[in-house]
């Protein structure tokens, strides 16, 4: 039997794993593996407690006795709940979360066995990190890094499968030096560069604002495949997606798998990670099919961003661990599958009061209408500014293959805003010149009035947008499935907080001038409207005629993802990011040659796994069966049924025929990867690998699959796409 015939009476022999809910009500199992504020005020003296609260806050730095406090408290609660190990949790920037586990267990100065978790490792570690990414920062003979505990970030136990838990504790990781090398160090500096930014421009509106808390709730999509047909193919093995493989018979052309009902097996695993996860304190709500076979989603309800992102790159790693003892591999590739919808993880975004505003929700109060188009417009403004440091932030070699193409937003970055808001966007430009008047009479003057109901019933929506408002929220829907979505947040956060400040500085200008402040405030927003009107795009984002208009428009369409990065370090990028005191400009750099040199290594192994697969799968096949056909030609001739050998014949000179050019095109391939690892320099290195490299896979996989219609099923190596995607 062939390892692919094997597989798949594996897969098809599974039974759905019977799964029994807790029994707890989910309200009390909800946060019940965490080191919640509950717990905490339970194990904790009211100091200690309201230190930790203060640092939560963003506040005072603990002191040593509190640490040390926290700590035994922590150990103890961690302990009482099945724990034998700590680790700092941390998001370097591999892509994946980092843990190392120490174990509570230590000897005495008598060598007797005790328990042990000091303050000091509570805040602060130091990983043996010379092998994650630095880009430079952190030469290796001074290869240190320190994780340092974010303790806005609730403590969690990991299950860690076979048995025992481990006590992670949310943490940063930055170099000796101090700079960042992970995602939550950027992440908090950009929420805190919102909040001040915010905040202060609250001043005008509401003076009881102090704080403004940045929320988004993210989406995931994902595939699911079998466990035993995923490692039938090296291809997703090791690089996420199949490289190879002919489109089904049936695709997602008849849309029935869209929302429609779950299959007992994949329903199983749901429930399973779902309670998993809530133990956690990841609020998951909703869980469905997608568009294409053998796709799903679910969403969490939106939290604080840094809790948010948090948990979106926990439940990666919870999902994937849960999928396994249901059979299932979960793949997070923003394109497994050509051919059919790629995945992405939706980030709903928006900004609110600590006294309790969405600042980005419409209102039928018209004073409170100024706000939200203050808002709101200078939202659009910075997106329009810095939109391709907005797609940078979403540039990766897997997310490559899915922007622009089969169902995706394309790589032009634009807004949708929904009919209503434009029209009513339009009328406060066309308005005349607005004079103050007493009351009201102001905001009905510029058309602002009063905002019908922008509830998700009734906005339109338009799924082909980048980045499109949703009624109360915008929603950054290119973001790649398998990205941190920090990378997206920081730069979002960023050019809309440094929007904040020059918003701020513009109407001081006219204040000092003595203009009236709601005068003053409806021109700038016209201003900065007619600035920025470019990147509002209603239309099919899917559409060729909107790559045309964009470019016309004067939109950028970068499709590639090393040039997009490239945008990381242009002078108006380090400028906002500096401004914003976000990130430096070394720590730009550092962040824009390791995302290169990601980039490089992903298209490189993708590249071997073509190479092995064509040569050492997909050939040798070939000719094992042109070898049965020719005798059975040779048998036919020998008989004299010269018409009947014929057609065989031709079938083996077709497959002779793709033979012949696979091997061409992968000795050329081989060749072009030889001169691009030649190359030292890491932009032209990229740029030869996502060009010329890359440039291969196409045509390659082209032939590839003209010969999985050609050979006999019984002889494909390889699993194919109705049976990936088909069985579950
Ligand atoms: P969809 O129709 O796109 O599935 P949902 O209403 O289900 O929209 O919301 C998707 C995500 O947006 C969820 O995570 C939800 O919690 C989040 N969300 C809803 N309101 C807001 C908001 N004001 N700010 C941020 N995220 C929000
Ligand atoms: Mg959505």
């Amino acid at each position: 039997m062939s390892h692919r015939e094997k597989s798949i009476e594996i897969a098809l022999g599974r039974t759905p794993l019977s799964f029994t809910p807790p029994a707890e009500k989910i309200t009390d199992l909800f946060a019940s593996d965490t080191f919640s504020e509950d717990v905490m005020r339970s194990l904790l003296s009211p100091e200690a407690l309201q230190k930790v609260e203060n640092a939560m806050r963003g506040g005072t730095p603990m002191d040593r006795d509190v640490a040390e406090e926290v700590a035994t408290a922590m150990r103890s609660w961690a302990s009482s709940k099945g724990a034998t190990h700590y680790t700092h949790w941390f998001q370097p920037l591999t892509g994946t979360t980092a843990e190392k586990h120490d174990s509570f267990f230590d000897l005495d100065s008598r060598g007797k066995a005790i328990e042990k978790f000091k303050g000091s490792a509570l805040v602060q570690q130091e990983p043996d990190a010379s092998s994650f990414p630095s880009g430079g920062l952190r030469a290796t003979f001074e290869a240190r890094g320190y994780t340092g505990w974010d303790p806005s970030s609730p403590a969690f136990l990991m299950n860690n499968g076979a048995g025992g838990k481990t006590l992670c504790i949310p943490s940063v990781y930055i170099a000796y030096t101090g700079e960042a090398l992970d995602y939550k160090t950027p992440l908090l500096r950009s929420i805190h560069a919102v909040d001040k930014a915010a905040t202060a421009v609250c001043q005008y509106f509401n003076r009881d604002v102090s704080r403004v808390i940045t929320n988004v709730g993210i989406e995931q999509e994902y595939f699911l495949v079998d466990k035993a047909l995923y490692f039938a193919r090296p291809d997703l093995v090791m690089t996420g997606r199949t490289v190879f493989g002919h489109s089904p018979a049936r695709g997602q052309q008849l849309e029935d798998h869209y929302f429609g009902s779950i299959s007992t097996r994949v329903n199983a695993f749901m429930v399973d990670f779902e309670f998993e996860a809530l133990k956690l304190g990841i609020p998951l709500r909703t869980r469905h099919n997608e568009v294409a076979p053998g796709q799903y989603e679910c969403a969490p309800t939106f939290e604080d961003m840094n809790l948010a992102v948090d948990h979106a790159a926990l439940l990666m790693d919870l999902m994937q661990k849960v999928a396994e003892r249901h059979g299932y591999k979960v793949l997070f590739h923003e394109k497994p599958f050509a051919g059919i919808n790629g995945s992405g993880k939706h980030n709903n975004w928006s900004i609110a009061t600590d006294t309790g505003i969405n600042l980005l929700q419409p209102t039928t109060k018209p004073k409170e209408n100024l706000r939200f188009f203050t808002f709101l417009v200078n939202v659009i403004k910075a997106v329009h500014d810095h939109a391709d440091l907005l797609r940078a932030s979403i540039a990766s070699a897997s997310n490559e293959y899915r922007l622009g193409a089969h169902e995706a937003p394309p790589s032009i970055i634009s807004v949708f805003l929904g009919a209503g808001l434009t029209k009513m966007l339009d009328d406060l430009m066309n308005r005349g010149e607005v004079e103050l008047e007493k009351g009201e009479n102001f905001y009905y003057k510029i058309g602002i009035s009063r905002i019908p109901n922008l509830t998700r019933d009734n906005t339109d929506r338009n799924r082909t947008s980048p980045f499109a408002f949703t009624g109360n929220k915008f929603e950054y829907r290119a973001v790649g499935s398998n990205a941190n979505s920090a990378s997206a947040m920081i730069v979002l956060n960023t050019i809309v907080a440094n929007q904040l400040i020059q918003f701020k500085n513009d109407l001081e200008v006219k204040l000092q001038a003595g203009e009236d402040k709601k005068v003053a405030i409806v021109d700038i927003l016209k201003q900065y409207y007619k600035d920025s009107k470019a990147i509002l795009f209603e239309g099919n984002g899917y559409s060729e005629e909107w790559k045309t208009e964009a470019a016309a428009r004067g939109l950028t369409n970068i499709t590639n993802a090393y040039e997009a990065l490239a945008c990381y370090t242009a002078d108006s990028s380090v400028e906002v990011f500096e401004k914003t005191g976000v990130l430096s400009e070394r720590e730009l750099k550092a962040r824009y040659e390791i995302e290169l040199e990601n980039y490089v290594k992903h298209i490189q192994i993708e590249s071997r796994v073509i190479e092995d697969l064509s040569l050492n799968h997909i050939m040798s096949t070939c000719v094992k069966y042109q070898f049965k056909l020719a005798q059975t030609a040779r048998s036919l001739t020998e008989m004299n049924m010269l018409d009947e050998a014929q057609p065989i014949k031709e079938v083996v000179s077709d497959i002779s025929r793709h033979v012949t050019v696979i091997k061409k095109l992968v000795y050329e391939m081989i060749e072009s990867r030889k001169k691009a690892n030649h190359t030292a320099e890491l932009t032209e290195k990229a740029k030869l690998y996502g060009s010329e490299v890359k440039g291969y896979f196409e045509k390659i996989r082209y032939h590839v699959d003209k010969l999985e219609l050609l050979i006999d099923n019984e002889d494909w190596p390889l699993v194919k796409y109705r049976e990936l995607l088909f069985i579950k």
